[in-house]
């Protein structure tokens, strides 16, 4: 068994690195877990625009400035994949392929994944041309001044429909109402972009081709009308689901399964916190996740010292 840490922080985007930089300058005993890149979703989008005193900077730019900073007060950040979560009597143990770690707090930054279409050809043409990450693929040869799907009517749809257009030829915006849940400012956008097309109160039946994506088909939910659009690419931005069942202990989630907490980011396990995506709350801005990361290492150097007022977490819960 390892050393005693104070914190370990599960995942290091955005949120996770706030905890980090908060808990080590707070001279705790701190370590983030990273099973990818330190940046964690960011590094899957292009240009933030809303990061308040960044007009606008290069995601990944802003991933390494984050990461530098919690490294420069002392955070220690571990590539490995955390698998499992539990607390035996006081201490948490935080199982990884190297082994298992230990830590008086534990801060659960461990975000999201996408959520899938489940239509048929969604899962044969994964990497042949279905993505889920405009970023990390729209720039490919295959794409290059071709016709090509978004789906999902979110900020992430419109945003990464908004990129590939840079590259495509033409995009189809396909999404199953006549209305946005993105901002209206993107949609704004999308609508004046001439390559850009809406095709809407539409579901995708089926996504085919031969070695590589050829086409897609789409029926209109109202009038049932099936049509198939010629494209080299779909990508997929229908939600994602929350992290969040690397936790083995009973934990309070919601339906969808993201975590319950208070304002001070405490869970229904003393001494679990759970920041940024993986956590109920109402947006999931690069803004949120930091401001929860600051509250959380707060919070987790009261709980350490036996200064936390601990709140109730959820209806029927304490
Ligand atoms: P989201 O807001 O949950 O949107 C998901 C979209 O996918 C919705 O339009 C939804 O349709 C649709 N959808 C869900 N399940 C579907 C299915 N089975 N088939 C077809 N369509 C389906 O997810 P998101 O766009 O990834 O955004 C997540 C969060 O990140 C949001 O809070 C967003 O504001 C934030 N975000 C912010 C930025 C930014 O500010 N720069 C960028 C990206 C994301 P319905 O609308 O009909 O439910």
């Amino acid at each position: 068994m390892s050393e005693l840490y104070d914190v370990i922080v599960v995942g290091a985007g955005p949120g996770g690195l706030a905890a980090g930089l908060y808990g080590a300058r707070a001279k705790l005993k701190i370590v983030v877990l990273e099973k990818e890149l330190p940046g964690g979703q960011i590094n899957k989008t292009g240009i933030i625009e809303d990061y308040p005193g960044f007009s606008s900077i290069d995601a990944r730019e802003l991933a390494q400035k984050m990461t530098d900073h919690a490294k420069e007060f002392g955070t220690e950040i571990k590539t490995t994949s955390a698998t499992a979560v539990r607390k035996k009597g006081d201490i948490f143990e935080v199982d990884t392929p190297e082994g298992t770690l230990t830590a008086k707090v534990i801060i659960l930054a461990s975000g999201g994944s996408p959520n899938y279409l489940k239509c048929p050809g969604e899962m044969p043409y994964q990497t042949k041309g279905v993505s889920y990450c405009a970023i990390c693929d729209g720039a490919l040869p295959l794409f290059r001044n071709k016709p090509m799907a978004v789906v999902g009517g979110g900020d992430s749809a419109l945003e990464e429909g908004m990129f590939l257009a840079k590259f495509a030829s033409h995009i189809y915006v396909i999404h199953r109402r006549d209305e946005f849940r993105a901002s209206q400012i993107l949609v704004d956008r999308v609508k004046a972009n001439p390559k850009m097309e809406m095709i809407l109160d539409s579901a995708v039946d089926e996504i085919g081709g031969t070695d590589l994506v050829e086409w897609v088909k789409v029926r209109n939910l109202k009038t049932k009308a099936v049509k198939q659009l010629a494209v080299s690419g779909v990508f997929i931005y229908i939600g994602f689901t929350p992290n969040s069942d690397i936790v083995k202990d009973p934990l309070k989630k919601d339906e969808k399964g993201y975590i319950i907490t208070n304002q001070n980011m405490e869970t229904s396990i003393p001494g679990l916190f759970a920041i940024g995506d993986v956590r109920q709350q109402l947006t999931k801005q690069i803004t949120n996740a930091v401001g929860d990361g600051t509250t959380a290492a707060v919070a987790a150097e009261k709980y350490i010292h036996g200064h936390l007022q601990r709140s109730p977490v959820g209806a029927g819960l304490q």
